[in-house]
């Protein structure tokens, strides 16, 4: 009876308690700071020699860390094409002969590329599995790569921790519904997206949801991490559902304190965005 208890308590516990499980596949990802506030993962699958640079911003940091790590990228998956996700591209591909992955809706802005991709499209990534969705709103053609054998999501700079990316070259119903398809994953999916913003998110999360007690935790531990120099990323999509404003625009509460009570999820979240824009904290 107690251990049948313990059990069903296990299993209600948040993400720090679900560590990988037998079934779940490993998968090493280090990440590499770049230009001003950019990271970059490396991720290598422990069960093959697949090495995968996610939006290599410049190629130098990526070289040396590959060289420090005896790592041989294999792989470049590209989310987007702004410069600082595509800016190495061509001299990793020069220098390890690496296959270039990236948007079909974005090819002819992805330098170097060999692979186009969208929704429904698998990249087979060692043992692992990437699968593609269709996250447009930051740019028109924004993918990310799922993959949840690892329970991993890379996501460029449709979301960020505790905040999302503007909306260069789509609209917020777009938006909406990529963070939606983002929302729908399991909540202990790990989210590594591009920029460390995170601070300078929760400036702005505290300023339209305040009494949310989960962002005032996290504003805390994330002011306790960037002060010893540590990165807020990897995120994971419980703790983003939780304490992300753009993603709690479902929330009754968080509506009303935005004064859009009753109003449709997308035109919360596209007030939230439009006053994120103009945020000056
Ligand atoms: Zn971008
Ligand atoms: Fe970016």
């Amino acid at each position: 009876m107690g251990g049948l208890l313990l059990r069903g308590a296990l299993g209600i516990v948040g993400p720090a308690a679900l560590p990988y499980t037998a079934s779940m596949a490993r998968l090493n990802v280090h990440l590499i700071p770049a230009l001003s506030d950019n990271y970059i993962p490396l991720v290598a699958d422990p069960e093959s020699a697949a090495v995968a640079v996610v939006d290599p911003a410049e190629s130098g940091p990526v070289i040396e860390t590959c060289a420090r790590l005896g790592l041989v990228p294999t792989m470049i998956l590209n989310t987007h094409h702004h410069p600082d996700h595509v800016g190495g591209n061509l001299a990793l591909k020069d220098r390890y002969g690496l296959t270039i992955v990236g948007p079909a809706a974005e090819a002819p802005r992805i330098p170097g590329l060999d692979r186009a991709v969208g929704e429904g499209d698998t990249v087979s990534f060692g043992s692992l599995a990437a699968q593609v969705l269709d996250v447009r709103g930051h740019t028109a053609g924004h993918i990310a790569y799922w993959l949840p054998e690892a329970a991993t999501v890379f996501v460029g700079d449709t979301l960020f921790a505790a905040g999302c990316g503007r909306l260069f070259e789509g609209t917020p119903a777009e938006m909406w519904r990529s963070l939606s398809k983002l929302m729908a994953l399991p909540p202990d999916t790990r989210v590594y997206c591009a920029h460390e913003y995170t601070q300078a998110n929760i400036r702005f999360a505290l300023s339209v949801d305040g009494a949310n007690a989960a962002l005032r935790d996290r504003a805390a531990a994330v002011a306790a991490t960037r002060a010893q120099g540590l990165p807020t990323v990897p995120t994971t999509i419980g703790m983003e559902l939780a304490t992300n404003p753009f993603l709690r625009a479902r929330d009754a509460d968080f509506a009303a304190a935005l004064g859009l009570a009753g109003r449709p999820p997308v035109d919360v979240f596209a007030a939230a965005r439009a006053a994120k824009d103009s945020f000056r904290g």
